[in-house]
């Protein structure tokens, strides 16, 4: 049995946000549909890099409230926004897996970045403005004739656990909508 695409997604991204809030993704080009002008006038803010527009994550226009992720701009949002998703987004919706085994893996993968978020606080990194994996990226790099701490293994190792369960249930091979 398969189910409506749309249903299944406001249920799940509702309690996910993770190819909005930066864990996922660094960034977001835009397509050949989508208007620069337009979406930096919904309050996009749009990067250009050799000719390519694009958007970093965190993006600004997403919001988590009450534990509820949403998108500000979700009518009007860009081409690639509208057509990504998630492993556990098809597999529900195709009828390989259901609704509740997608939450707990959801549950899952945000305990994990939750662990990573308090280890990284630990060893005060502090720029939320940045993709997870860049922020973690950073924490790690130290000064010269600084000695790596327990706090910054434990922080590696937490993140390597997070990224395989990433690629392992959210990502889609060979299509990369979001990098
Ligand atoms: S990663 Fe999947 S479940 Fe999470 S918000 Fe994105 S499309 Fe939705
Ligand atoms: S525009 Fe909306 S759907 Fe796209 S990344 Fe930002 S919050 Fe997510």
């Amino acid at each position: 049995m398969t189910t409506s695409l749309s249903s299944v997604s406001a249920r799940l991204c509702a309690a996910c946000g993770m190819c909005c809030d930066g864990v996922l993704f660094h960034s977001v080009e835009l397509q050949k549909e989508d208007s620069p002008r337009q979406l930096a006038s919904l309050g996009l803010k749009l990067r250009r890099k050799k000719g390519v527009e694009f958007f970093l994550q965190p993006c600004s226009m997403h919001r988590e409230i009450g534990g509820s992720c949403s998108c500000v701009i979700y009518d009007q949002r860009p081409a690639r926004c509208r057509l990504f998703s998630c492993k556990q987004l098809l597999a529900v919706t195709d009828g390989r897996s259901t609704e509740a085994a997608a939450l707990e893996n959801i549950r899952t993968a945000r305990a994990r970045v939750n662990r990573v978020l308090s280890l990284m606080a630990q060893v005060g990194e502090t720029n939320p403005n940045r993709s997870l994996a860049h922020r973690v990226a950073n924490a790690l790099t130290l000064p010269p004739n600084t000695e790596r701490t327990l706090l910054h293994n434990q922080l590696e190792t937490a993140m390597r656990e997070l990224e395989a369960l990433l690629d392992q249930e959210f990502r889609i091979d060979g299509i990369t909508p979001r990098h």
